[in-house]
């Protein structure tokens, strides 16, 4: 273990000396390997709690947790959407993963999406960096203030979320300085303030490089739900099923769902 642990000391010098992204600001703990990012902490076997929605991200997100040697504590909403089918992949992964999990069933009336809202038409295939109709408005602000609250009864150090830069071409809510803004609001509003720590392990990652990185942990992607529109297999046209196929694609990997139409994007 230690012979591992120096290794990984190594990687992350030489990976702390690599020059930033051409656009992007990297945090320091930027490492090609987040499986890797806590190994060297003290934190190991402490709890921590995950947003988990059932699709590939925050599955990833899950494993990567697991990997550092946390103890997770899975938290899945049912806040209205569309259908229920991500809320039983959720439950599959948290369980096949071993971890306690809690669904928790809150109200969004006002819609504002078409994740919420079946009269909006689903995108398909969307090209442009505008925000997508299945924005639903502020949602990663209400499941942290939820997370958080969590995180505090239980004594649990982390908050795991599977939020990448890819989302934040479309929507707001996933943009790195969104979570270092709300890192203030949980520092100044809650009593642990900064003994609580947000992880957003795979933020920089591209959906092939996070497919990857499953692919080492094992992570049960069969389980997994990505499709917007509900029924009993993936649609292989809306937005979501797109990403994760050309995701599949690019990561070299077949993707274990069966679809409605030809894989082929
Ligand atoms: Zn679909």
């Amino acid at each position: 273990m230690w012979g591992s642990n120096k290794r990984n000391a190594f990687r992350i010098k030489i990976l702390l000396q690599r020059k930033p992204h051409k656009f992007l600001k990297k945090p320091k703990i930027f490492l090609r390997r987040p499986e890797f990012y806590f190994s060297l902490n003290k934190n190991m076997k402490k709890k921590t709690v995950v947003l988990l929605s059932g699709g590939i991200d925050s599955s990833t997100a899950l494993y990567i947790a697991k990997k550092n040697g946390y103890k997770c504590n899975c938290l899945i909403f049912d806040y209205g959407q569309r259908h229920s089918r991500e809320i039983k992949s959720a439950v599959r992964i948290a369980k096949k993963a071993g971890c306690p999990h809690k669904v928790l069933k809150i109200s969004l009336p006002w819609k504002g999406s078409s994740l919420l809202d079946n009269k909006i038409k689903l995108p398909e295939r969307r090209r442009k960096k505008a925000i997508p109709s299945t924005y639903v408005p502020a949602r990663n602000t209400i499941l942290l203030v939820f997370a958080l609250s969590f995180a505090e009864s239980i004594n649990a150090s982390r908050i795991f979320i599977g939020a990448h830069i890819e989302d934040y071409s479309g929507y707001p809510d996933c943009r790195p300085e969104f979570f270092k803004a709300f890192n203030k609001v949980k520092n100044l509003g809650t009593k642990f303030g900064k003994k609580i720590k947000i992880v957003i392990p795979l933020i920089y990652k591209t959906k092939a490089e996070i497919i990857k990185i499953g692919r080492r942990l094992m992570v049960p992607y069969h389980l997994t739900w990505s499709c917007y529109k509900g029924g009993k297999i993936p649609c292989g046209k809306c937005d979501s099923c797109y990403y994760r196929l050309k995701g599949f694609s690019e990561a070299g990997m077949d993707d274990p769902l069966k679809y409605e139409r030809s894989k082929n994007i």
